[in-house]
């Protein structure tokens, strides 16, 4: 849990001391460890302690759970470190980042199908999660507007989604008291389909959330279905509802690499989608973007004026401060890469997370519940012939090689569909994979045996550096 507690008293030992261990001039002694020592260490001292101790985090190259970037460019490192003071908040003092924010979200906005004649307007965020917050509060606003202008009152507002979205949407609802309507998943039917999502929608809803990309199995929800029901039901029964994109992973893949997908502003109904810089974006995290299809969708109330150039700058933030070195570096991955080092990029994943699928499915023991063909990561499940072990006994398994994989089952309805999932990001290329294939081909094989691969078996047991 991200909520940090102090150890309870007892439970742990409050006066437990760390003591440097590198025979070093001015290192003897100890500090304490859960308590603010009286004395100063030296910085090389401080600094050898900490990294000492961080050598027990994964390996975040072989964690396959993540969505978030492991890997950069050098000099994407270089202009990070280089930004790395810089508050994105301070407009003033740091034009040149703010001018480049603001090509960035030119560049999604255009990438994503906004018109010039539109005029798109948006911003980056912390991540997704703080773009999802906001597109979701100017749909509530909106609706607002809806309600007023009909002479309703507007008292129950509710957001339809499926029961696979990502957890800050559960966050959007509770923190703001939205009646969160999740259509119910279903074998076969992992996501959002348009049916469903109409039925549940009524005059109180906001919107209705479509993800392009699935946490759970990678699959894109029919983003264009969902629309064309949404506009049967604004014929029929005079109900309109828009739509807002959560891109966090697809935002950066589907452009490029499913081009003709009609997900975007492309379709009218769509009114705000929002991306991770730090997933599919190539960053390193925390950056997100959310972008309005035109000024309408972005209700001026919630906008505020920070000052600027002795003028104002409108931004729409939950945060202040926040670092602009991310947002720096989303800039030289854009420039740097273009659409074609985009797709390039994004074609390399997505044919790795293929080959791997089609691999694993392969083996044996397991089913694909989906084989990356959407965003590149996918799902699969140990069939039914497989008594004797679980996805979570492969997936502690994996972890005596460094491979960080989650076992996990789906949300409700689906409870019993237990799986692992792989997520290909950059710099997880071919190689690294068929060496990923080759332990979990080990691990099932012992486990299949009854035991867990003994650590002598394990090639280069004692070569972790
Ligand atoms: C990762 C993710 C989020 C949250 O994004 P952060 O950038 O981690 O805040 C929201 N929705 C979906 C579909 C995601 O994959």
């Amino acid at each position: 849990m991200a909520l940090h507690q102090c150890p309870p008293l007892g439970a742990i030992d409050q006066n437990l001391s760390i003591r440097p261990q590198f025979v070093q001039t001015g290192e003897i002694g100890e500090v304490p460890r859960y308590r603010l020592s009286r004395g100063e260490l030296s910085p090389e001292t401080a600094y050898q302690i900490i990294h000492d101790e961080l050598m027990l985090d994964g390996n975040a190259r072989l964690n396959l759970a993540t969505f978030v970037t492991t890997w950069m460019e050098p000099q994407a490192e270089r202009l990070m470190a280089e930004c790395a003071d810089k508050n994105m908040i301070d407009k003033d003092e740091y034009r040149q980042t703010a001018e480049l924010e603001m090509r960035c979200v030119s560049m999604l906005a255009h990438l994503w199908g906004a018109s010039d004649a539109q005029r798109a307007t948006g911003c980056s965020t912390i991540g997704s999660s703080e773009a999802c917050m906001l597109g979701g509060l100017a749909l509530v606003r909106r609706w607002r507007e809806r309600a007023k202008m009909a002479g309703r009152t507007a008292e129950r507002p509710n957001l339809v989604m499926g029961a696979n979205v990502q957890v800050c949407w559960d966050k959007f609802c509770r923190y703001w008291d939205i009646e969160p309507r999740q259509v119910p998943i279903s074998h076969g039917r992992t996501h959002l389909t348009a049916d469903p999502a109409v039925e549940a929608c009524d005059e109180n809803t906001i919107g209705v959330i479509a993800i392009l990309g699935s946490t759970f199995d990678g699959s894109y929800e029919p983003v264009q279905e969902i629309a064309t029901a949404l506009d049967g039901l604004a014929d029929d029964r005079g109900i309109d509802v828009p739509i807002h994109v959560d891109g966090a992973s697809g935002g950066f893949v589907a452009p490029f690499l499913d081009p003709d997908l009609h997900w975007d502003f492309r379709l009218p109904r769509v009114q705000s989608i929002n991306a991770s810089g730090h997933k599919y974006g190539l960053v390193y995290p925390g950056v997100g973007w959310v972008v309005w299809r035109n000024q309408d969708a972005l209700p001026d109330d919630l906008v505020f004026d920070v000052n600027y150039l002795g003028g104002n700058m409108p931004t729409f933030a939950l945060n202040f401060s926040r670092p602009g070195a991310q947002v720096v570096v989303q800039y030289f991955n854009l420039l740097r890469l273009g659409w074609d080092g985009y797709r390039r990029v994004q074609q390399a994943c997505r044919s790795t997370a293929q080959l791997l699928a089609s691999q694993i499915a392969a083996l044996g023991p397991f089913d694909l519940i989906s084989d990356g063909s959407g965003i590149p990561a996918f799902a699969f499940r140990l069939n039914h012939q497989v008594e004797h072990y679980s996805v979570f006994d492969i997936s502690e398994a994996l972890r005596a090689r460094g491979w960080l994989v989650p076992a996990y089952s789906f949300p409700p309805n689906l409870e019993d569909l237990t799986v692992l999932r792989i997520v290909v990001r950059n710099g997880f290329g071919q190689d690294l994979a068929h060496l990923f294939l080759e332990d979990l081909q080990r691990v099932v094989t012992q486990l299949a045996k009854g035991g867990r691969p003994a650590p002598e078996e394990q090639e280069s047991g004692f070569n972790h550096c």
